[in-house]
């Protein structure tokens, strides 16, 4: 599997004119070669040439940590005292453009910039989303299994089963990071509780405040689901609820739009619409409802390896879904200062139409 991905990477490389494909820290890298680097001062590398084999050049002490995969990359460890970045600037000869990874840490290739002042640089991105946007039916089941684990634990929220009222939204957010990890994630990526007008703070951090009874919460967390092969894929669900059996008419009344706004713009996302389409399905409903202006961002974000990739389902985004995208379709409404909410599924586009990966309960959650 890994070897074929790196094969794909190299037919995109030629078709965009670059010589070496560099990867590091980041999510690139487990996903071509099926090892995580840790983000450290000391530098991995794999460096990829078009035509050549690909090395993984590695902290020696980190060699351990290394599943050796010899049809993919053989091994090149450095000790304290080499000088890595030379090692890579070799490995590379004399390319004219390196496409190197998006997260690698700046300070390196600061460094590289100076061993190789003929060589030009690019986002390794465009080399590798193209690949990773397209799911194949493996990736599509661990997402599959990784929704499903978060939707056991929204409809553990949907029933009043996580106590809410008289804590702070700080202990809701552990108590939610735990669950992610009991229902077999290997990480927590985010758990983000906004309570009362917090929820009008898209990324409210959970903080001290204590939840009250008859207001709104909004909970969106999503952890990595790690499979046999070390590499894991995100969950990345949104639900609300309303503690208390009094839910503000005004709430309710946003509430169905917005329902039907996320329902609408999961029915769009089929094979061969531009991305952009799909936003304006659910922005279009808010904007007729007169809640336009209330919605502040984009419909949606591809999800994978990275909680975040491509395709970002936006306006601008022209680009038609194809079979086996993956991506989040989460739009929201947000009153300054009084209250917000989102609804969140992570949807498929496949040949048989949009499959949406999370199915706990869409409605409202009134905790009476
Ligand atoms: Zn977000
Ligand atoms: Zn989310
Ligand atoms: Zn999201």
């Amino acid at each position: 599997m890994f070897a074929q991905r790196i094969d794909q990477a190299r037919e995109q490389m030629a078709a965009d004119g670059i010589d070496v494909l560099m990867l590091s820290v980041g999510s690139d890298l487990p996903y071509f070669c099926g090892y995580e680097a840790m983000p450290l001062e000391r530098i991995t590398m794999l460096v990829v040439p078009r035509d050549s084999a690909a090395k993984l050049v590695i902290p020696a002490l980190e060699v351990a940590r290394v599943v050796q995969r010899d049809e993919v990359f053989s091994l090149r460890p450095w000790s304290e005292t080499d000088d890595p970045i030379r090692m890579i600037a070799e490995l590379a000869g004399p390319a004219e453009t390196v496409a190197i990874g998006d997260h690698m840490w700046s300070g390196f290739l600061v460094d590289l910039l100076s061993a190789m002042p003929n060589t030009s640089f690019v986002r390794a991105s465009t080399v590798t989303s193209p690949i990773r946007s397209i799911k194949d039916a493996s990736e599509i089941e661990r997402l599959r299994q990784a929704g499903a684990a978060v939707d056991r634990i929204a409809g553990r929220l949907q029933r009043g089963e996580i106590e809410l009222v008289g804590r702070t939204e700080a202990e809701v957010s552990a108590e939610l990071g735990r669950q992610i990890l009991a229902e077999g994630h290997g990480r927590v990526n985010f758990a983000i509780v906004a309570s009362g007008e917090n929820s009008a703070s898209p990324h409210h951090h959970a903080g001290t405040r204590v939840i009250q009874a008859n207001e709104p919460v909004l909970c969106d967390f999503g952890g990595t689901y790690f499979g046999e092969d070390g590499v894991g894929y995100c969950s990345d669900i949104t639900r609300n609820v309303w503690t208390g059996d009094r839910p503000d008419r005004e709430y309710l009344e946003a509430y169905a739009v917005l329902h039907e706004a996320q329902a609408a713009a999961v029915r769009a996302a089929t094979v061969g619409t531009p991305a952009e389409q799909v936003d304006r399905a659910a922005r279009q409903r808010l904007v007729d409802a007169g809640f336009g202006s209330f919605f502040v961002h984009r419909t949606g974000h591809g999800i994978g390896v990275d909680a975040h990739e491509d395709p970002y389902i936006v306006e601008g985004n022209g680009s038609p879904l194809v079979a086996g995208n993956a991506f989040s379709i989460e739009p929201g409404i947000y009153q300054s200062a009084k209250w917000g909410m989102r609804l969140e599924d992570i949807v498929v586009a496949s040949e048989t139409g949009p499959d949406s990966l999370n199915t706990a309960d869409h409605h409202l959650a009134v905790l009476g």
